[in-house]
C-alpha cells in the first residue's frame, strides 16, 4: 500500500500486513456545528482504516478533538456562555453528525482537556533541550534552534510572516506552547510557569505520542493544516527527538461555488444540512469521484448528480441486472486502491461492475466505502403496502381516478409503485 507523503513529496510504501498501522489525523475545532468540508478529512480516515482492516492490517486510527482553542473562547463570549460548555455542547454535535456518516467512529477521540500532564510534561522536555522558552507566562518554540523548520510546508522559514504577533517572543517566527491566561478566558490550568493553558500545535503532538508513541505510519489532515500547525507540530516532535509520522497524507479541501449555490443553501454548509438533504450516500460517492489530494468543487449540481449515481447503483440490485460485457476483477480494484488510494478509479470500476451486472463485485467494493446500503432493499411500511394493495383494488373495479389518486399520496411519502406482471414492487425514491 503506497501513499503520497507531503514531506518527501513522494509515494511512501507502508510495512506489510499486518502492521501495526499507527494514524493520527487532525479532528476539528469544537465551537459550532462542522461545515461540509470538515467531513472530508474523516471520511478519507475511516475509508483508509475499513480498507486496510481489507488488506489484513491491525490499524489504530486517533481522531483528536480540539476542545481548547482561542475560537472556542471567542465564540463563548459573542453567545454569552462558558468556554467549557460551548465546547462539551460543540463535542455532541460533531460526534452526532459524523455519526449520521455511517462509517463508525476513529479508535480513540483524545481531547486536549484530558491530555494536560503530557501536553505540559512535552513542553518541559523542549525547554530543557534549549527548543523553548519562558516569557512572561507565556512558552514560545525557539524556531532558530530548529534548523529544518520549513521541512514539510517547503516554505522559507526567513520569509515566513509571524505567527500572532508578540513583544513576547525572542524572533518574530517563534510560536505559543503555552499562553498565560488572560482576564476573558474562563478556563485556564495550572503548569510550572503558571495558570494558563496550552497553544493548538503542541497539543497534537502530546495526543499522537500518547495514544500512538513517538513513531507513528500516518498523519493526516487538511490541506491547509500543512503551515503552520503541521510544520509546527513536526518541528516540536522531531525537536524532542521524536522520529513522529513517517508519511503525511494531506486531503485536498473543499471548494464551494457560490454562483451555483442557491440563497436557502447559501455559503455555510453544516454536515448535518448536506446529509438531511442529500442523504449520506450521495455524500460519500460525491467525495469517493474525487482522488482525497485533490480539490474538489462542492455545488448543488454535483450533489444532485452524486444522489443519480446513488440510484443507479440501488437500481441495478432491485432489477438484479443480468446484462453482461467485459470488466475488471477485484485485483483490479485492490490495485488502484493500493497505489496512493485512487477513489475515482475504484468508483470508474464499481461503475462497470454495475453496467455488466457483476452484482456480486459491485457489493463487496460498495461495502469498503460503507455504502452497503445501496444494496438493500428497504421494506416498505405496513400502512404504504395496504394503499398498494388499495390501488390494486381501485383499478381491479376499473376507478382509475382512485388509483392515481393513491399513486401520487404514496409518492408524497418519497415511495413509488412499479408495476409488474402478477402485484406491484414499492420502491424508496427518496
Ligand atoms: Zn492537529
Amino acid at each position: 500500500m503506497r501513499l503520497s507523503d507531503s514531506l518527501t513529496r513522494r509515494k511512501q510504501e507502508l510495512p506489510p500486513p499486518p502492521g501495526p498501522i499507527g494514524m493520527y489525523f487532525c479532528g476539528p475545532t469544537v465551537y459550532q456545528r462542522i461545515h461540509v468540508g470538515n467531513a472530508r478529512p474523516y471520511v478519507f480516515s475511516l475509508w483508509l482504516r475499513r480498507w486496510l482492516h481489507e488488506g489484513g492490517y491491525d490499524v489504530k486510527l486517533v481522531e483528536n478533538i480540539t476542545d481548547i482553542n482561542d475560537k472556542i473562547y471567542e465564540a463563548a463570549a459573542r453567545k454569552g456562555i462558558r468556554s467549557d460548555e460551548l465546547a462539551r455542547a460543540a463535542t455532541r454535535w460533531y460526534v452526532e453528525d459524523t455519526d449520521a456518516l455511517g462509517l463508525g467512529r476513529p479508535d480513540v477521540e483524545p481531547l486536549a482537556t484530558e491530555s494536560l500532564p503530557e501536553i505540559v510534561a512535552l513542553i518541559e522536555d523542549l525547554v530543557a533541550r534549549g527548543l523553548a522558552y519562558e516569557s512572561g507566562g507565556d512558552v514560545y518554540f525557539r524556531v532558530s534552534a530548529f534548523p529544518d523548520y520549513g521541512v514539510l510546508s517547503g516554505a522559507d522559514p526567513d520569509a515566513m510572516i509571524a505567527q500572532e504577533p508578540s513583544e513576547l517572543k525572542e524572533d518574530a517566527r517563534d510560536f505559543a506552547l503555552w499562553k498565560a491566561t488572560k482576564p476573558h478566558e474562563d478556563t485556564a490550568w495550572d503548569s510550572p510557569w503558571g495558570r494558563g493553558r496550552p497553544g493548538w500545535h503542541i497539543e497534537c503532538s502530546a495526543m499522537a505520542e500518547k495514544h500512538l508513541g513517538r513513531a507513528f505510519d500516518v498523519h493526516g489532515g487538511g490541506l491547509d493544516l500543512r503551515f503552520p500547525h503541521h510544520e509546527n507540530e513536526l518541528a516540536q516532535s522531531r525537536g524532542a527527538g521524536r522520529e513522529f509520522a513517517r508519511t503525511w497524507a494531506h486531503n485536498g479541501m473543499l471548494r464551494l461555488d457560490e454562483t451555483k449555490m442557491s440563497k436557502s443553501v447559501g455559503n455555510v454548509l453544516p454536515l448535518r444540512d448536506v446529509l438531511e438533504r442529500w442523504g449520506r450516500e450521495a455524500l460519500l460517492l460525491f467525495f469517493l469521484g474525487a482522488h482525497y489530494r485533490n480539490w474538489i468543487d462542492f455545488s448543488e449540481e454535483a450533489m444532485d448528480a452524486a444522489a443519480a449515481e446513488a440510484e443507479r447503483f440501488r437500481n441495478a440490485f432491485r432489477e438484479q441486472e443480468r446484462a453482461s460485457g467485459p470488466s475488471r476483477e477485484w485485483n483490479d480494484f485492490v490495485a488502484v486502491l493500493e497505489d496512493d488510494f485512487a477513489t475515482q478509479k475504484a468508483l470508474a470500476i464499481l461503475h462497470e461492475w454495475r453496467s455488466s451486472g457483476r452484482l456480486d463485485l459491485l457489493r463487496r467494493g460498495l461495502g469498503i466505502f460503507g455504502l452497503e446500503t445501496l444494496v438493500h432493499d428497504e421494506e416498505p411500511p405496513p400502512e404504504l403496502v395496504a394503499l398498494a394493495r388499495s390501488r390494486e383494488e381501485a383499478r381491479a373495479r376499473g376507478d382509475f381516478g382512485e388509483a392515481d389518486r393513491i399513486r401520487d399520496d404514496i409518492a408524497k411519502r418519497g415511495w413509488e409503485i412499479r408495476d409488474l406482471p402478477n402485484g406491484f414492487r414499492l420502491v424508496r425514491v427518496r
